[in-house]
């Protein structure tokens, strides 16, 4: 009898629930196995990008060399789609007589279906927890749910961590000190039809050494200030390792709390704006967690759920490729489509032009997100949407249009970060550069789109829409 530990979304040693019990089971030198699904058909019915999976087969590859160390062999195995992951299991299970399989929970409604199968198929799994900070369905309000409103979930969150703290558990000790040359070459997952090019971000291991401890010292107090403007490079960049489970978010909180020793109490400090991000994080699980519907693309508010939106093609295909005629909407739009990641502010400017002065639905901004994101997280993801098309928990009032030439003169007063995406505007003048339109034609200058709709005429239509 003995035990299988299946990696999912949890793609790392460090601070990993399921592989600490595994550990713990397997009594310290006996080799191991492990398991790791490749099912490109499931993840591209899901929409993610290639360069996500790209980065994935990145992190996969270097926690099989991780894993030898620690005497556990990692099997990749493809299997198309879920079903195919449960018929794959039970047989092993049968097969190698296996008397648990060890795995971290999944919040999304596919996943939990595929557990829930698992289970009635007599696949003896045992689940933890390793993708959030406090467990789901600790932070609850007076009648025992969920909170609908971000701020007092806030709260109620500090109030629990203060009170109870939050499991660590560190990264396991090696009982081997090295891999033999032929471990060392060895390349799991080479063969995928997808591929994409995640080189630019390194693997998890490098970021917490370097990238981490630089951006608490030097960056996070300055983050408030300066992490609305995407021509600075303020923020963390660690969304990537977040989505993909390659690094532990609670890892994340206690070297914070290393650093910033009195930051839960400290919520008016500059550093605190920061790990207010990482709260709206464990808002947006546990949203999905505790609403299943969200994961099916429903609207959170159901008043919107019939909505008739007019989805103009033309309009989305703009928007898209970085043609709409407004320079920020289009530099975001082609950083997106160019590097498989766009900054938060961008993020919500580009949705509010979708859904409010094109009138396009949610989903098809959804949806195209994850088709081009590295860090593609469906929580994060559906609560940004939703929170900017209005339809969400604690979103924008419907009324609150983002004007998306004040939102560039303020966000990139220069320029620089239109000038980066859309060279054609580079030899502008800084204050033209927000709507060139003007500029453009009183110098004869054809290269840039000209703007689809008129700010003013769009905004008033999406206020008579929504009403
Ligand atoms: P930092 O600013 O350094 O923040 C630290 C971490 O906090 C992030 O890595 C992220 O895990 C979390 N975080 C920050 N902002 C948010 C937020 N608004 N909601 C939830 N978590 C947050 N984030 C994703 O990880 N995946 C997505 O698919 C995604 N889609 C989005 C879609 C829209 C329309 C919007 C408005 C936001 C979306 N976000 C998404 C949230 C946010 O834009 C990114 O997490 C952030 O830009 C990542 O950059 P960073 O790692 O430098 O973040």
């Amino acid at each position: 009898m003995s035990v299988l530990l299946w990696f999912r979304n949890d793609i790392r040693i460090h601070d990993n629930p399921a592989l600490d019990y595994f550990l713990a089971q397997k009594n310290g030198l006996l080799p191991g196995k492990a398991v790791f699904f490749v099912s490109e058909k499931q993840w591209l019915a899901h929409d993610w990008s290639a360069i996500k999976i790209d980065f994935i087969k990145r992190h996969v590859n270097a926690l099989a060399k991780q894993l030898l160390l620690l005497n556990i062999s990692l099997e990749v195995v493809h299997c198309d789609d879920f079903s195919e992951q449960v018929s794959f299991l039970q047989h092993y299970c049968q097969q190698h007589n296996i008397k648990e399989v060890v795995a971290n929970y999944e919040i999304e409604f596919n996943e939990n279906q595929r557990d829930q199968l698992c289970l009635a198929k007599g696949i003896p799994l045992r689940m933890f927890e390793s993708d959030i900070i406090v467990s789901k369905g600790k932070v609850l309000n007076k009648t025992g749910e969920m909170y609908k409103v971000f701020t007092p979930f806030k709260r109620a969150w500090l109030a629990y961590v203060r009170q109870h703290g939050f499991d660590y558990l560190g990264k396991p000790s090696a009982v081997k000190t090295e891999l033999l040359a032929e471990q060392k070459k060895v390349e799991l997952m080479p063969l995928l039809t997808c591929t994409g090019e995640s080189d630019a971000w390194p693997l998890a291991e490098q970021v917490e050494q370097q990238v981490i401890p630089e951006f608490y010292q030097n960056k996070v107090a300055s983050y408030g200030e300066k992490r609305d403007f995407p021509a600075l490079k303020a923020t963390s960049g660690l969304s990537p390792y977040l989505a993909i489970g390659a690094i532990s978010p609670r890892y994340l909180l206690l070297l914070f709390l290393q650093r910033f020793p009195d930051i839960l109490v400290a919520s008016d400090s500059p550093e605190f704006t920061w790990l207010n991000e990482l709260i709206w994080r464990e808002f947006y699980r546990n949203l999905v967690f505790h609403q299943q519907d969200l994961s099916k693309h429903q609207c959170f508010n159901p008043k919107y759920q019939t909505v008739i939106w007019p989805n103009n093609h033309g309009y989305f295909k703009a928007w898209c490729e970085g043609n709409t005629g407004y320079p920020l909407v289009d530099a975001a739009m082609r950083q997106l489509n160019q590097t498989g990641w766009m900054h938060n502010r961008l993020r919500m400017v580009v949705a509010s032009f979708l859904t409010k002065h094109l009138l396009i639905d949610w989903r098809w901004g959804e949806k195209y997100f994850m088709q081009q994101l590295i860090d593609g997280d469906l929580a994060a993801n559906n609560g940004g949407w939703q929170w900017a098309a209005s339809t969400g928990c604690d979103a924008q009032p419907y009324f609150r249009v983002f004007n998306p030439i004040r939102q560039s003169e303020r966000f990139d007063p220069k320029g620089q970060f239109i000038r980066k995406y859309i060279p054609e505007l580079a030899q502008l003048p800084d204050k033209e550069i927000h709507f060139p339109h003007a500029y453009l034609a009183k110098h004869n200058l054809k290269n840039y789109w000209p703007a689809i709709v008129d700010h003013k005429q769009a905004r008033l239509a999406a206020l008579d829409f929504y009403r």
